[in-house]
């Protein structure tokens, strides 16, 4: 991988003690996606150059902020980001953690939501902001939210408090004026600006003339960072819909390399109560896959015990997921399935939050 050094020339010289924030360094990793892409001589969307950067967004001299970036050597579409990409990502930010004051991802919008839920259970306990971003619109356009996206996200990386210790201590999602835990977050709009939801989890930060941090919601607990490199693929994520077919969902679930499941189930978590389905799932689960129950919902949880139709799904061992996500479903249990432990453990673990994933059990009872 090229790493090239970029750093603003024409920086305007600033006062820190005068200054909002202190002087920062940040590492841009640039890995593709829609905000660096720009329309050549035959309009057809190329990957452009970062050192080309300030002449397409001249005001980031204004920033203040020392810069480098490293790219990936081809830049990807973001379908085609998966296991050896988010290696990559959190093994340059392991590499280079001591040396930057925060971190910037700029990635595709359609799957930066997997990216940020992955990065967070890879790179655990962090004290320094990991901020992805992306645009709707390529930087060579004229209305490109990727200007203010890419701007804002860089002053994120680098916002310190008085005492100089970042404000955002764990990896989160800029778009549109808004900064999202990354691992509650997901893509609801191919369209419009406004990309990105988390419907289960307050905002970390709002930009309007100033950036707002809603500092009760970010993670303060980070104590050093780790870096869990080991990932299991052999998952599936299963949607249920009215009129499944039972017996492809038993072929599906058949292959014995399949190690966990994230069956996307209808509101609070029911499926079927149909007993072929029933048995399929519970044999699945006695031939030692694990099994997630996830909403498909936007908002809410599953609560296996509040209709018949999710009971069925407790009694036989199902886990719920409670209020996370599908792609924070995906990225914790490839992180939870790669890693060595016992099946006791690894059901207590998705069951529970780990980084800020799912609500506590408790918050929601009363
Ligand atoms: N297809 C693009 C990607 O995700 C869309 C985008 O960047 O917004 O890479």
């Amino acid at each position: 991988m090229d790493k090239k050094i970029y750093v603003p020339t024409e920086k305007v010289s600033i006062d820190c003690s005068s200054s909002q924030y202190p002087l920062a360094k940040i590492l841009v990793i640039y890995t593709g996606g829609t905000l660096g892409m720009v329309h050549d001589d035959k309009g057809v969307l190329v990957p452009f150059d970062f050192e080309e950067i300030l002449d397409k967004i001249p005001s980031m001299r204004y920033l203040s902020i020392e810069i480098d970036v490293v790219s990936f050597t081809k830049p990807l579409d973001s379908s085609d980001v998966g296991v050896r990409q988010w290696r990559t990502m959190a093994r340059l930010i392991f590499d280079d953690y001591a040396f930057y004051d925060g971190f910037v991802i700029l990635h595709g919008t359609d799957t930066m939501a997997y990216s940020a839920s992955m990065l967070s259970f890879m790179l655990q306990g962090l004290r320094k902001p990991v901020i992805f971003t992306g645009a709707q619109l390529p930087v060579s356009a004229p209305r490109s939210d990727a200007r203010i996206n890419l701007i804002s996200a860089l002053e994120i990386a680098a916002a310190k408090d008085k005492d100089g210790n970042s404000i955002v201590t764990e990896v989160a999602i800029y778009f549109n004026n808004r900064l999202l835990r990354g691992n509650r977050a997901k893509k609801v709009e191919s369209v419009q600006f406004d990309a990105f939801e988390s419907s289960n989890y307050p905002l970390l930060a709002e930009s309007g003339l100033q950036i707002r941090y809603n500092r009760s919601v970010i993670d303060r607990f980070g104590t050093g960072l780790s870096l869990y490199e080991d990932l299991s693929d052999a998952i599936a994520v299963i949607k249920i819909f009215p009129g499944i077919r039972f017996s492809w969902l038993e072929h599906i679930l058949s292959d014995d390399q399949m190690e966990g499941v994230i069956l996307e189930t209808f509101g609070s978590g029911n499926a079927p109560t149909h007993n072929q389905f029933i048995k399929i799932i519970s044999d699945s689960v006695k031939s030692g896959k694990t099994i997630m129950n996830v909403s498909q919902c936007d908002g809410g949880k599953v609560d296996q015990s509040s209709y018949a139709a999710g009971k069925g799904l407790e009694e036989i061992g199902v886990l719920s997921g409670d209020d996370i996500n599908t792609e924070a479903a995906v990225a914790k249990m490839m992180h939870v399935l790669g890693q060595n432990y016992t099946c006791q453990d690894r059901e207590k673990i998705l069951s529970e939050p780990l980084v800020g994933e799912m609500s506590y059990r408790s918050f929601f009872k009363n």
